[in-house]
Order: C-alpha cells, then sequence, then structure tokens
C-alpha cells in the first residue's frame, strides 16, 4: 500500500477557541456507525443532551442558528470537554485532514476550508512536495476497486507529475498563461478519453512537457484577450451566484465584488486590473509573495482533485475547477485591494480564499454543479 501527503501535512493542529472560524456551523456534520452507538451509550444528563442533539434519522448532528448543538458560546466541543477527545466522531476527528482513496493508494491532503490549514498551505515558501512512503499491508479497501481503471490512473498521475514538475521549475513565469495551457492540455487528454484512445494521453503528455522543456513556462501560450477574459468573468461569476450559501455573509463578498468590478464594464475593470497589477503583477513589490500564493492555491486543488478523474473520467472539469478557483480568489483580493485603498495583507488573500473553499468544498451540490458547468464549457 503506498501513502502520499504533502511535506507540510503534519504540521497542522487545530487552534480550537482561538480559531478566527469554526468548523462546527455552516454544515451538516455526519456521523458515523460506530460514533452513533457510542452516542446511543452515554448515561446521566450529558448522555441526555447528547442523543437530543443528533438527527438519528440522518445520523448527523442537529444544529442551533446554523451551529453544531454541541459547540457551545465559547466556540468549545462540549462532547469533547465531557468526554474526552476520543469521542469525536470521524469527520470531525478527521477534519480538515482529507484522504483520497485509489487502488493500492491514499493520498492525504488538509482541506483549505479550515483557516489554519489554509494558512500552511497557501502560505508555504516551497512548491507543494509530495511525500510518498510504502509498507506491505494489504489495500484494506481492495474490494472496491473491482473496476477500477489502473491505466487511466496511471496517466493522470504521470500527467500531475509534468506539470507539477513545469510549476517548480518556473518559478518566476505567468501563472495567468500557465492556466491557460494546462486548461488546453486537460481538453486533450479528455479527447483522448472520450475517444477511448487512452494509450494516446501518453503522446499528448510528452508533447505538453516538451513544449515548455526549453520555454519559460506559459511563453509559447496564447496571449489573452483582455476584453474577452473580461466578459468570460462577468458571465461565468453568476455560476457563483448559484451556489447554495454555506456561509450567507459569503454573498455579501460575492455582492461587492460584483459591483466593483464587473457592473461598470470593461474599461473601468480594466483600470481597477491596471491598478492591481502595477503592485501584484510583473515587477510590483507583492509580485513574488502574490505568484507563490497562487502557485500554491493552483497545485493544492491540483493535487486534490485531479486524479479523482480515474472515477468519473472528467479531466477537463478537474482543471478548469483549479484554473477557475485561482481565478475567481485573484478577484475576490482585487476587489478588496481596491475596496481597501490598496492596503491588503496576506493573510486578508488567505482568508478570502479560506472562505471561498468553504463554499465549494463544504457542499457536494456545489462542487458537483460547478463540475458539471465546467465540464460543459469544454464542449
Ligand atoms: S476550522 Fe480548523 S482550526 Fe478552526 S476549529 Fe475547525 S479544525 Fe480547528
Amino acid at each position: 500500500m503506498r501513502y502520499i501527503k504533502p511535506q507540510y501535512y503534519d504540521t497542522f493542529k487545530c487552534t480550537a477557541d482561538k480559531c478566527p472560524d469554526t468548523c462546527c456551523a455552516g454544515w451538516q456534520i455526519m456521523i458515523d456507525e460506530d460514533s452513533l452507538k457510542r452516542y446511543e451509550s452515554v448515561t446521566g444528563e450529558f448522555g441526555e443532551r447528547l442523543k437530543h442533539s443528533i438527527d438519528w434519522s440522518e445520523g448527523s448532528f442537529l444544529q442551533k442558528c446554523g451551529r453544531c448543538a454541541m459547540l457551545n458560546d465559547r466556540n468549545l466541543c462540549d462532547l469533547v470537554i465531557a468526554c474526552g477527545e476520543e469521542s469525536l466522531c470521524e469527520t470531525c476527528n478527521r477534519y480538515p485532514r482529507h484522504i483520497e482513496e485509489f487502488e493500492g493508494l491514499r493520498e492525504y491532503s488538509l482541506s483549505i476550508s479550515c483557516p489554519v490549514a489554509a494558512e500552511i498551505v497557501l502560505g508555504c515558501e516551497e512548491p507543494l512536495s509530495l511525500m510518498e512512503e510504502e509498507d506491505e499491508s494489504e489495500d484494506p479497501l481492495w474490494e472496491e476497486f473491482e473496476d477500477f481503471d489502473f491505466l487511466l490512473f496511471t496517466k493522470l498521475e504521470d500527467a500531475r507529475e509534468v506539470i507539477f514538475k513545469l510549476i517548480q521549475q518556473n518559478e518566476t513565469a505567468s501563472l495567468e498563461k500557465f492556466m491557460q495551457e494546462i486548461l488546453k492540455f486537460a481538453g486533450e487528454m479528455q479527447a483522448c478519453v472520450d475517444e477511448d484512445r487512452v494509450f494516446d494521453v501518453d503522446a499528448v503528455i510528452q508533447a505538453f512537457a516538451k513544449l515548455h522543456e526549453d520555454a519559460a513556462l506559459g511563453e509559447t501560450a496564447a496571449t489573452c484577450d483582455e476584453e474577452k477574459r473580461f466578459y468570460r468573468l462577468k458571465d461565468s461569476f453568476s455560476i457563483l451566484y448559484s451556489l447554495e450559501r454555506m456561509q450567507p455573509e459569503w454573498t455579501e463578498v460575492l455582492d461587492e465584488t460584483w459591483d466593483t468590478l464587473y457592473a461598470d464594464g470593461f474599461e473601468q475593470y480594466q483600470k481597477l486590473r491596471t491598478r492591481f497589477l502595477q503592485q501584484y503583477g510583473e515587477g510590483g513589490n507583492m509580485q513574488r509573495e502574490w505568484h507563490v500564493f497562487q502557485r500554491n492555491l493552483l497545485m493544492f486543488f491540483l493535487y486534490t482533485y485531479f486524479c479523482g478523474a480515474v472515477y468519473d473520467d472528467w479531466i477537463y472539469s478537474k482543471v478548469a475547477l483549479s484554473v477557475f478557483s485561482v481565478i475567481f480568489v485573484q478577484e475576490f483580493v482585487m476587489c478588496r485591494y481596491i475596496l481597501a485603498d490598496n492596503i491588503i495583507d496576506k493573510h486578508e488573500w488567505v482568508q478570502l480564499a479560506y472562505r471561498y473553499a468553504r463554499e465549494v468544498e463544504h457542499s457536494d451540490d456545489n462542487l458537483n454543479l460547478l463540475e458539471e458547468w465546467l465540464q460543459n464549457e469544454n464542449g
């Protein structure tokens, strides 16, 4: 069995009541069978309260005003206080650690919807590096992998490795252009899979790697037409409005971004973007730090989602989700930068990214809707 985790994975520690937010509000916390059985047997006054804090038909904690019924006013968990950390259900015990299961491989990541994990993942100076371990144990889930497409999975792993290598080799190049390239690359891989030509994926990967072999990353990409870019972003914004809200305050972020960036048309947008890029673009004071943040965000989404295409064959949408997320987090940051009259620090970038991730990653419906829309965009 192989195990892969990012270099910073083990550094995460929950800050509980010191956390600037809480992960125990705004979403349904599902409880695993074993924990439900344990909770059923808790006795006394607390046992009664616990039993009345669970939706037994759904197998989840009940909520009061959107907060878990076990969360107290100090943002501490009363279940932990009464019964100890070992009493936590699997969801609470694991979060923000995330596991993707593949045949003979388990990939660990930290979800950036947790503000503390987001600081670790997005603030990391070094690019994502994957630590691999292997042991002799059998995959405990082997029976579930009867239809696992191992051939496609190896191609996906190879493609992700090439993308990561290129990002690492070209630390100073434009990510925006590179993102156009990986979308094109994903579209070509998608065509191979759709047309039952999985063996051709090798040639597509080699051609993509070769394209960037001598040139700096992104140099070969087509120049993006700024006006087209504006209208594409403006049109795409409606999909963000259509997602289910995990936190009602998120609507304010969408409204202020719409009003500030898109409502007054292309020329006004371009003026604001030029102002933003003077600081964050080539030659700007924030260029290096901004590049590191965006690179980390892109690698996070690709690492977490790309190889999952083995289960649904949706390669393009996984890359498109990563690119879409980087671009819209940039738009939210740009909006804040304009509204704050050019003063915004790195923690605010991280805050916008974790709040975005919370909206997208804490709801399967949102994730599916976004992916479906992005996959259809590919035609
Ligand atoms: S969001 Fe992260 S740091 Fe905050 S309480 Fe949850 S796990 Fe802990």
